[in-house]
C-alpha cells in the first residue's frame, strides 16, 4: 500500500480504468485488462562467495501480449514484488501501444540489493534467473531489457545462458553491449527520450530560450545522468541533481561533465566542488521551472504535492507521481509529461536492436538518434491532438496519451479475437 492507499498496480490501473471509461470499454475488456496474462514467481537460490546460500524471489509478469511480442525491462531491488512488477508490465502495455512498436507489455524482478552483491553473486542471480524465466522467454515470445540497477553486462550473462540451452539468440534480449549486438544509442536512449519530450513541452509552455529553464534531476543513474547531460546540450541549465545519497544544487547552473567525473571518483554526487548540498525530499521542492524525478516510483505524493513549484514534471522514473496528487497537478495546470511518453526512449531504441537483430545489420549512431527523435516528437504530436480533439473532456496530458494507449490495443485485441 502507498500512502494514498492504492497499491502501485491498483495505481496504474486507476489511470487505465478512466481511459476505459473515456473509451466505453465493455466490463469484460475492462476485466481482462486489470489483470495480467501470465506471472511467474520463481525462487532464485545461489550460493554467494562465502558459501553461504542467497534465497530470494524473482518474477516475470506478462500483461498483455495483443499487439506483439511481450517487452520490457528487469529490475533488482530489494523492494521488487509481485505488486510492483504487475504494475511496471501494464505500464509497458501502454508505453510500446502509445508509441505504436509492435510489442505487449511485460516486466521482471529480483529482491535483491544489487550494491551488496559482487559481479560473481550478480552473474550467479542473473543465470538462475534467465533459467526460471527461460520457458516464456524468447525472441518472438518475451524479450527482457534492463531497467533499474541492471544494464548491459547483465543483458550479455542472459545471453549466453538462454543460449547454452536455445543455441546462440542474439534477439532474446535488448540493451546489450555494442560487442554483441548491441545497438548504437540504446544506453542513453531513455535520457534521450525525456529531454526530446520536454523539448516539446517547454516549446508549447512558450520558453524561447532553453536557459531561461532551470531544470532539477532526482537521480544520476544511467537514466538521470544521460538526461542531465543531454540536457545541458540542449541549452537547459541544470541546477541540481542527486543520487542515493543526497544531491547538490547550484542556481547558476552544474557543469554535469565534472559531476560525472566527480562520480567517478567518489561514486556520489555528493560534494561536488562549488554546489550546495540538498537532500532528495527537498530537491523536488526547489524552486526551477522543471523537475525530471528519474529515480524510484512514487515520490510525488500527496504529501508533498502542495509544495512543488515547477510548473513542468517530466517522468522519466516509471509511476513517480500517486493518483491523487496527479489530481491535485492537473487541477494547478502543471504539465506532466507521463512516463509512458517521457522514458519511452528506452524501449524504441530497444525496438530498433531488436529490428537490427533479426537483419544481421547495424545502423549507424546517429541513424539511430534520428529515428527515436522523430518517433517521439510524433508520438507527443499525436498525444496532444487526441487531446485537443477530446477537449470537451478536459483530459491531463496523461489522461489522453493513456486513452490513445489503451484505444491501440483494444483495437488489435478486437481485430485477433481476444475480445
Ligand atoms: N526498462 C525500460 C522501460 O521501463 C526499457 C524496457 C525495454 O527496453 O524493453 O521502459
Amino acid at each position: 500500500m502507498t500512502a494514498n492507499g492504492m497499491s502501485p498496480f491498483e495505481a496504474v490501473n486507476h489511470f487505465f480504468r478512466r481511459a476505459a471509461e473515456l473509451e466505453q470499454l465493455s466490463d469484460d475488456a475492462i476485466d481482462v485488462m486489470c489483470g495480467t496474462y501470465r506471472e511467474i514467481q520463481a525462487q532464485i537460490a545461489v550460493p554467494r562467495d562465502d558459501g553461504s546460500m542467497l534465497v530470494t524471489n524473482g518474477y516475470r509478469v506478462q500483461h498483455n501480449g495483443a499487439r506483439g511480442p511481450y517487452k520490457g525491462g528487469i529490475r533488482y531491488h530489494p523492494d521488487a514484488d509481485l505488486d510492483e512488477v504487475r504494475a511496471l508490465a501494464s505500464l509497458m502495455t501502454w508505453k510500446t501501444a502509445l508509441v505504436d512498436i509492435p510489442f505487449g507489455g511485460a516486466k521482471g524482478g529480483v529482491q535483491v540489493d544489487a550494491s551488496e552483491l559482487s559481479q560473481k553473486e550478480l552473474e550467479r542471480v542473473t543465470r538462475r534467473y534467465t533459467d526460471q524465466i527461460g520457458l516464456v522467454i524468447g525472441p518472438t515470445r518475451d524479450i527482457p531489457a534492463p531497467d533499474m540497477n541492471t544494464n548491459a553486462q547483465t543483458m550479455s550473462w542472459i545471453v549466453d545462458q538462454y543460449g547454452r540451452k536455445n543455441g546462440h539468440t542474439t534477439q532474446i534480449v535488448t540493451g546489450k553491449p555494442v560487442e554483441l549486438g548491441g545497438s548504437w544509442g540504446r544506453e542513453e536512449a531513455t535520457g534521450r527520450g525525456v529531454i526530446i519530450t520536454m523539448d516539446e513541452a517547454v516549446k508549447e509552455l512558450g520558453y524561447t530560450d532553453p536557459s531561461e529553464v532551470r531544470v532539477a534531476i532526482q537521480g544520476f543513474g544511467n537514466v538521470g545522468s544521460w538526461a542531465a547531460r543531454i540536457a545541458v546540450d540542449h541549452g537547459y541549465r541544470v541546477v541540481a541533481i542527486s543520487d542515493v545519497n543526497g544531491g547538490v544544487h547550484r542556481d547558476a547552473g552544474i557543469d554535469i561533465d565534472k559531476a560525472v567525473h566527480h562520480v567517478k571518483e567518489t561514486g556520489s554526487v555528493i560534494e561536488l566542488p562549488g554546489t550546495e548540498p540538498v537532500d532528495n525530499d527537498d530537491l523536488i521542492e526547489l524552486d526551477v521551472e522543471a523537475l525530471i524525478p528519474a529515480a524510484l516510483g512514487e515520490v510525488i505524493t500527496m504529501d508533498n504535492v502542495d509544495r512543488i513549484q515547477a510548473d513542468l514534471i517530466i517522468e522519466a522514473a516509471n509511476h513517480p507521481v500517486t493518483p491523487l496528487a496527479d489530481d491535485t497537478l492537473k487541477d494547478r495546470g502543471c504539465l506532466v509529461v507521463p512516463d509512458i511518453l517521457a522514458n519511452a526512449g528506452g524501449v524504441i531504441v530497444s525496438y530498433y536492436e531488436w529490428v537490427q537483430n533479426n537483419q544481421e545489420i547495424r545502423w549507424e549512431h546517429a541513424d539511430v538518434n534520428h529515428r527515436l527523435e522523430k518517433k517521439l516528437r510524433e508520438s507527443y504530436r499525436q498525444c496532444r491532438d487526441f487531446q485537443h480533439d477530446h477537449e470537451d473532456d478536459h483530459l491531463s496530458f496523461r489522461e489522453a496519451a493513456f486513452a490513445l494507449a489503451v484505444d491501440r490495443v483494444v483495437r488489435v485485441a478486437e481485430l485477433r479475437g481476444y475480445l
